[in-house]
C-alpha cells in the first residue's frame, strides 16, 4: 500500500514527522475496513452511468454527453441539442419558441466551445459535466483514524479526505503557490474546470495579483499557513500565529476570510485544529489522491478513485517537475474523465 504523504522537499521542513509513523499504522487497519465499505456502497447503487471515453470517440460527445462544465442544467442532453432539432412549427407562442431557440443556440455554442477548448489543450476527451451543487449539503465528519483527542467534544473542524456523496465527482485542490504560470490560468478559464487553492504567504507574497486573477475566475483561496511549517512541532501560540496570521493576509488581500484550512504536509495535532477554529476555520480537507506531472499517488490500497475524493496537486513548474502546470492538469483530467468522473467545486459540497 502506498500512502499519500505530502512531500514538500523544496518547502520548509521536509523531514518525515515522528508522529506520522504511528498514525500510518493506524490508518492501514482502518483502510482495510473502509475499502470493504466502499466496495459495498458501489455495488449497492453507485454504478457508473455509462463510460465516457470508453466507447465514443473522444470528440464525438458520446452517450455520456461530455457537455463540459456549465452550471445547473448544463448536463442535459436536450439542452445540448442543436437548434435544427427544434420542431419547425412550434405549438407554443412565437415568443416562447424564439427564446427556446436562443437557449438551444447558446447551449449549442457553449458545447462547441467546450469541445474546442478540450482540443486546444490537447485533452484526450471533453471533461464531464458535474451535477448541480447538492441542495442538501452532505454531513462532513472526520475520517476514522484522523481524529484528535476531544475532537467532537471541542467542536473542532472535521478532517476528511473524501466528501460523502454518490455523485461521480472529484475535487481538485492545489497547494502552496510557488509556480505562477499564466498559461495555467488561461487553461482553467478556457476549460471551466473548478479547483480550490490552499496558499502559503511566503510563496504568494511576491505576486498577490496572480492569485487575485484566480479568485476573479471563481477559485476559492484558502489557508495553508504563513510559512508552511511542520505544525505539530510548534506551540499552540506559534500555530495560531501561522494559521490565523494567514487568515488575516487572505482577508486583507482578497477580501474574504477562508473557511478551509489545510495543514502543511497534512500534519496536525489538537492544537492545530484548536488554533484553526479560533480564527474561523470550519473545515480541514486533506486528500485521497495526489496528482503529479508524471504519476498519481493513492491513499487507498486498490489505487482507485472514489466518488467525492479530494485530489491534491501543487503550484509547481519545471523547476520541481518534469513538466508544467498544464501538463499536470492534462494528466488529471484525462484520468478522471476516462474513469467517469466530473470535477466539481469543493466549496459547493460544504
Ligand atoms: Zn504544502
Amino acid at each position: 500500500m502506498r500512502l499519500v504523504v505530502q512531500n514538500d522537499k523544496s518547502l520548509g521542513n521536509g523531514a518525515v514527522p515522528v508522529g506520522h509513523r504511528r498514525r500510518t499504522a493506524r490508518r492501514a487497519r482502518v483502510h482495510g475496513v473502509m475499502a470493504v465499505l466502499v466496495v459495498a456502497a458501489i455495488a449497492s447503487g453507485c454504478a457508473r452511468p455509462g463510460g465516457p471515453g470508453t466507447g465514443a470517440p473522444p470528440w464525438a460527445g458520446g452517450a455520456s454527453g461530455p457537455t463540459g462544465m456549465s452550471g445547473p442544467g448544463g448536463g442535459s442532453e436536450a439542452a445540448g441539442a442543436p437548434p435544427s432539432r427544434q420542431p419547425l412549427e412550434a405549438s407554443s407562442p412565437a415568443a416562447t419558441a424564439n427564446s427556446q431557440a436562443k437557449k438551444f443556440q447558446s447551449a449549442h455554442e457553449a458545447r462547441t466551445a467546450r469541445i474546442a477548448a478540450a482540443r486546444r489543450w490537447r485533452l484526450d476527451s471533453v471533461p464531464l459535466t458535474p451535477p448541480p451543487p447538492p441542495a442538501k449539503k452532505p454531513e462532513i465528519t472526520t475520517r476514522d483514524g484522523f481524529e484528535v483527542d476531544g475532537h467532537e467534544e471541542l467542536g473542532l473542524p472535521p478532517v476528511f479526505t473524501t466528501v460523502p456523496t454518490r455523485d461521480r465527482v472529484v475535487f481538485l485542490t492545489i497547494d502552496d503557490g510557488a509556480e505562477k504560470d499564466p498559461t495555467f490560468l488561461r487553461m482553467m478559464d478556457d476549460l471551466q474546470v473548478p479547483y480550490t487553492a490552499f496558499l502559503s504567504n511566503y510563496l504568494i507574497k511576491e505576486d498577490y495579483g496572480y492569485f487575485r486573477r484566480m479568485q476573479r475566475s471563481g477559485v476559492g483561496l484558502n489557508n495553508h499557513t504563513l510559512h508552511h511549517p511542520y505544525l505539530p512541532a510548534l506551540s499552540y501560540r506559534r500555530q495560531q500565529h501561522e494559521i490565523c496570521g494567514m487568515q488575516e493576509v487572505i482577508e486583507e488581500r482578497y477580501g474574504k476570510r477562508p473557511l478551509l484550512f489545510r495543514p502543511p504536509f497534512g500534519n496536525y495535532n489538537r492544537n492545530s485544529l484548536r488554533a484553526a477554529k479560533s480564527c474561523g476555520i470550519e473545515y480541514v480537507p486533506l486528500w485521497n489522491e495526489e496528482v503529479f506531472v508524471d504519476h498519481w499517488d493513492y491513499r487507498e490500497w486498490d489505487r482507485k478513485i472514489r466518488p467525492g475524493d479530494i485530489v491534491l496537486s501543487h503550484f509547481r513548474g519545471r523547476e520541481d517537475w518534469k513538466g508544467t502546470m498544464p501538463d499536470m492538469i492534462r494528466r488529471f483530467l484525462n484520468k478522471v474523465t476516462a474513469d467517469g468522473y466530473a470535477v466539481a467545486r469543493l466549496e459547493d459540497y460544504l
